[in-house]
């Protein structure tokens, strides 16, 4: 559409086109009910149908199993790194925390406040310490770690093997990305607004036997239970951020499923780590080749990154946005989530030779 930009935002992030038209579209009346979606109860027949089938096809895409709650959230990602303790552990329990970058941290930090979170490995922003190495404490209630750091572009390849622990992991900025085991993991949390959909909810996977012994004092609004008897309902739930995630879900089992849209991202993703490989240094990622995100590709000029001001403004200018990396780290950072179309990493790609070659 024109006007439209190449979006490379780590989030609230890019969505897919034809999704936004088919929003729309529904926009002042979703299917001849003559009401936005907006505008309707959460409690009458037309949201129930959305909110039902969004809920069945999550489960069709990640093939999740019968004995898992999947729950519609609000208070973003940030509020279950409260939730997890409160709901698994006593004050006096211990949980185990990996961190990989900022976000594992915060989760860590959080914990520490409702319960006896212990470090069970750090990583150094570049790689992950091998799970063979963590020391897992032999009481934990569970072993916490992120499955992509948006910050830093750390991302796991595989399901890290914890023994019998309770295995919990915060996707949010690889959600749908790739094929998941989730029989693997006690509980799976994302919010919506990198990979999904728009801001405003968060989705937890959450096996059941987990649900049920939030402590005495946990809000009633962060006890899973309360969430999983009331399908999700027990107050207003974000309608219209699930309603959205619905069409994204329908649109990629459409498209072949996770399979389909993982082979994808690794297609995208290696266009960029390819160009910043074959760039003599001028372009540099810190991350270990096997620990790369396919979701959140950072890149710095290192000998020159007062250059990299000139790269943002030039690339603004060619209608591809939002490439300022963390203000924590700097730099740039491409984020090529499901819906960026493989042109939009392509048009970066040739601007990254194009701008070396110039100043080189
Ligand atoms: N975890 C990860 C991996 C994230 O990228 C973010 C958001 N940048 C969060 C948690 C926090 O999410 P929210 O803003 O929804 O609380």
């Amino acid at each position: 559409t024109q006007g439209r930009v190449y979006n490379f935002s780590a989030g609230p992030a890019i969505l897919p086109e034809d999704v936004l038209e088919q929003a729309q579209r529904d926009m002042l009346n979703w299917q001849g009910s003559g009401m936005s979606i907006m505008e309707m109860s959460h409690r009458g027949k037309e949201f129930d149908g959305i909110a039902k089938k969004a809920e069945a096809d999550l489960r069709t895409l990640l093939n999740i199993p019968a004995n898992y709650k999947v729950l519609f959230l609000q208070g973003g990602a940030s509020t279950q790194f409260a939730a997890l303790p409160l709901n698994l552990a006593s004050q006096e329990d211990v949980t185990d925390y990996v961190v990989t970058g900022a976000w594992s941290k915060k989760a860590y930090e959080e914990a520490q406040k409702y319960s006896k979170a212990n470090l069970s490995a750090k990583g150094d922003n570049k790689s992950i310490p091998s799970p063979s190495t963590w020391k897992i404490s032999k009481d934990a209630k569970y072993v916490h770690y992120c499955d992509n750091e948006t910050i830093g572009g750390v991302e796991f390849k595989s399901v890290p093997d914890v023994g019998d622990r309770v295995l919990i992991s915060d996707m949010s900025s690889n959600f749908i990305s790739k094929p998941v085991d989730v029989s693997k993991y006690g509980i799976i949390y994302a919010g919506a607004q990198k990979n999904v959909g728009p801001a405003g909810v968060t989705i937890a996977i959450v096996r059941e036997d987990l649900i049920g012994h939030a402590r005495p004092e946990t809000p009633t609004m962060l006890d899973f239970k309360i969430h999983a008897e009331n399908d999700s309902m027990y107050n207003t739930p974000p309608c219209w951020a699930m309603y959205i995630c619905g069409l994204v879900f329908e649109k990629l089992i459409k498209q072949g499923g996770l399979e389909v849209q993982h082979k994808l991202n690794e297609k995208k993703a290696k266009i960029l780590y390819d160009t910043i490989a074959n760039s003599n240094g001028f372009y540099s990622n810190p991350v270990e080749p096997a620990s790369r995100s396919l979701m959140n590709v950072p890149f710095t000029i290192p000998s020159n990154p007062d250059m990299e001001k000139t790269f943002i403004k030039e690339t603004e200018k060619l209608g591809m946005l939002q490439l300022k990396g963390h203000r924590s780290v700097g730099g740039m950072r491409a984020s090529i989530y499901n819906a960026m179309p493989i042109e939009g990493v392509q048009a970066l790609a040739d601007f990254m030779k194009d701008f070396h070659s110039k100043n080189a």
